[in-house]
């Protein structure tokens, strides 16, 4: 059993690996800034666990990353910390820089200073895993994957950015040697997913009875992960992928957002009807689409298959019900955010 420092492990996909962690028997130091999107509440049955440890601070505090290191001897750092939403970044570009471009470079010297001071299995064992976005690879048409190989060409400040710290991670390698691993994923879903996403804010303003936005003419496809699969992937190449490369991961599930959004009304019509008998789909709206809005991503897992052994547990219909019944289960967890500074409104626009 080793012990982990993973950076923003109070977000969506963080907090789910650190469950899976601790579940699994290791340790983790989780660093996380508590921004907007942290949230210690996902994390609550941890309370009393010494083997999870809590820190809230910023990934591109050097003093304080340096301390961790030294003081907490981690075998890996997995790196969820970012900025990570799309509309936001269009709204205000200018704050994703600071954790997803400067914040990982921080990180980075301080494991390439801390790396260099191990010796024997330490060192070779030593990993640094960084976890990206396909969004980096811009968008396709009609046809086509993304592969390992696929130029980067991101379209958005985010995807810009999240390029940026994938570079860097690169330079990292190739420069200094730094045991590096990079995962480039699909869009997630599931439990604890942060409402201003498509699939948990469809799922409120359905049950609230409210419109459903869906942008433009609803027809961009993403290949969704259900975010339990993408933690035992990101487990998988923490394990074993090989030094300085980068693993796509997908959940070979590719739909477009209006079937994803009629999806979700009809599991609701089942599950939680509403009181007046009509159907959930009577709510979809259609909105101005975001700017620059990519058409559609999609994913060649292969890579990872054929090296590691790793394929998605779910398919999108079994992980959108769980995700919907997960989020019946859990309103208070909702409830906590939406008592906070965002109420489901529009951003991106
Ligand atoms: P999230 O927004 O839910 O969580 C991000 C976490 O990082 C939050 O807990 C936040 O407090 C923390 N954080 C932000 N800035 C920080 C800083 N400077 N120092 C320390 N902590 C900081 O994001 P997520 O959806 O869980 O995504 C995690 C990672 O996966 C991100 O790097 C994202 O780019 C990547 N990713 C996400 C998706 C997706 O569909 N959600 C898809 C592909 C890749």
């Amino acid at each position: 059993m080793k012990t982990l420092l993973v950076t923003g492990g109070a977000g969506f996909i963080g907090a789910n690996f650190v469950l899976q962690a601790i579940a699994a028997g290791h340790t983790v130091v989780n660093l996380d800034k508590l921004t907007y999107a942290g949230n210690l509440r996902t994390l609550a049955s941890l309370e009393g666990n010494d083997r999870h440890i809590f820190v809230q601070g910023d990934i591109g505090d050097r003093a304080l990353v340096g301390k961790l290191l030294a003081s907490r001897r981690p075998a890996a750092i997995v790196n969820f910390a970012a900025e990570s939403h799309v509309d936001r970044s269009i709204d205000g570009p200018a704050e994703f820089i600071p954790t997803n471009v400067v914040g990982t470079l921080g990180l980075l010297e301080c494991a390439r200073d801390y790396w260099r001071g191990l010796a024997g299995h330490e060192s070779s064992a030593f990993r640094f895993l960084h976890v990206s976005t396909d969004e980096v690879y811009g968008s396709l048409g009609n046809d086509g994957l993304f592969t390992e190989a696929t130029p980067y060409a991101p379209n958005s400040p985010y995807s810009a950015s999240k390029a940026s710290s994938d570079h860097l991670v690169r330079a990292f390698h190739h420069t200094y040697g730094l045991p590096t691993l990079t995962t480039n994923c699909s869009n997630n879903y599931g439990p604890f997913q942060f409402p201003e996403k498509l699939i948990p804010l469809v799922i409120q303003k359905a049950l609230a009875g409210e419109p459903l936005p869906v942008y433009g003419d609803g027809l961009n496809v993403r290949d969704w992960l259900f975010v339990e699969d993408h933690c035992g992937a990101i487990a998988r190449v923490l394990e074993g992928g090989r030094v300085g490369e980068t693993y796509n991961v997908g959940g070979n599930s590719e739909r477009n957002n209006i079937t994803v959004v009629k999806t979700i009304c009809a599991i609701l019509d089942e599950v939680s009807p509403m009181a007046s008998g009509a159907k959930h789909e009577t709510l979809i709206t259609f909105v101005r689409d975001r700017p620059g809005h990519d058409r559609r991503y999609a994913i060649d897992a292969t890579k990872l298959k054929d090296e590691l052994g790793w394929t998605p547990a779910h398919t999108f219909d079994s992980g959108i019900r769980a995700t919907v019944q997960w989020y019946l289960d859990n309103k208070s967890w909702v409830q906590g955010i939406l008592d906070g500074s965002y109420q489901l409104e529009r951003l991106g626009a």
